[in-house]
């Protein structure tokens, strides 16, 4: 029932956002989404490394500096008595009545809540299903903005289409899935796309790399095209939420064996051996 408004710690009943608040209107802001593990922040610096990049490229001035922001965040954690779950922050460019340019003298609207979240154990060891789709987002996709509505569209259709989610392609280049990363395996090499403006700079993805290169397992971020998805010995997404999530049908067919294959089930357990290096910190 604690939030964070501004900067401050308040009931969630107490808070009031103003109709002409920017985020509201035009989706001017931009969010962060943490992972907590045992009460403690997943990865809290490279979260705040992209808040701040993303900042920078919409123009918005961050209203507190990000390790007060963090040590609010932990406050909260504190306060809501959160183990495993969620923190949503976000920040927008303020309240002004409604026109296109920055408002002089608006102050940024930061909120922040925390949630319980269980890791979601049943789907990691069986995997998903997906739907490819067009990516017909803008260019500049590493921003992590409010503008969510082709996340949200592409979601909806592949729930509508019997699919846990949806992966996107541009011009049959495979960039990233709806809320998440997403990798593939052929003859044990993992692929991805660049980190570039046509993809969110996954914090999970970032891990999922590191974690390769210390079981030298080859990885090369390179992007794959649909034909080369469809030839996949194995492919999973990666994300703050899902973790290593086994994709293992995509577009009613399966992928490689239609099981969780063996580079993904050695990445997620070494995804799980950091989760319990945090525990133990
Ligand atoms: N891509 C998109 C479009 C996302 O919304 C997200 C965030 N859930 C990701 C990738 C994964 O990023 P992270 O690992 O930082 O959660």
């Amino acid at each position: 029932k604690w939030m964070i408004w501004h900067h401050e710690l308040v009931l969630r009943s107490d808070v009031r956002v103003s109709p002409d608040d920017r985020g509201y209107v035009f989706g001017d802001g931009i969010y962060e989404v943490f992972r907590v593990y045992d009460g403690r922040i997943f990865e809290p610096e490279a979260h705040f490394e992209r808040l701040i990049r993303t900042a920078e490229g919409t123009k918005l001035t961050l209203p507190y500096d990000t390790a007060s922001i963090q040590r609010r965040l932990e406050e909260l954690l504190d306060r809501e008595g959160v183990r495993d779950g969620t923190i949503y922050l976000q920040i927008t460019r303020g309240e002004a009545p409604r026109a296109h340019p920055f408002p002089a003298g608006a102050e940024p609207n930061l909120m922040a809540y925390c949630k319980e979240l269980a890791r979601p154990s049943e789907a990691m060891s069986r995997g998903i299903s997906a739907v490819t789709l067009d990516d017909i987002r803008w260019l500049r996709c590493d921003l992590k903005t409010l503008n969510l509505l082709p996340n949200v569209l592409a979601k909806q259709e592949a729930v509508e289409r019997g699919a846990d989610d949806a992966i996107w392609h541009r011009s049959g280049t495979v960039t990233e899935c709806s809320a998440s990363n997403v990798m593939m395996v052929k003859d044990g090499i993992v692929r991805t796309h660049p980190a570039n403006h046509l993809i969110l700079h996954g914090i999970t993805r970032a891990v999922v790399l590191r974690l390769a290169k210390r079981l030298e397992v080859p990885v090369r971020e390179e992007a794959f095209t649909l034909e080369e998805l469809a030839s996949a010995d194995e492919l999973f997404g990666t994300g703050t939420t899902i973790e290593v999530m086994p994709i293992v049908g995509v577009d009613g067919r399966p992928v490689g064996n239609g099981q969780p294959g063996p580079v993904t089930r050695k990445l997620q357990q070494a995804f799980e051996e950091e989760i319990a290096a945090l525990r133990r910190r």
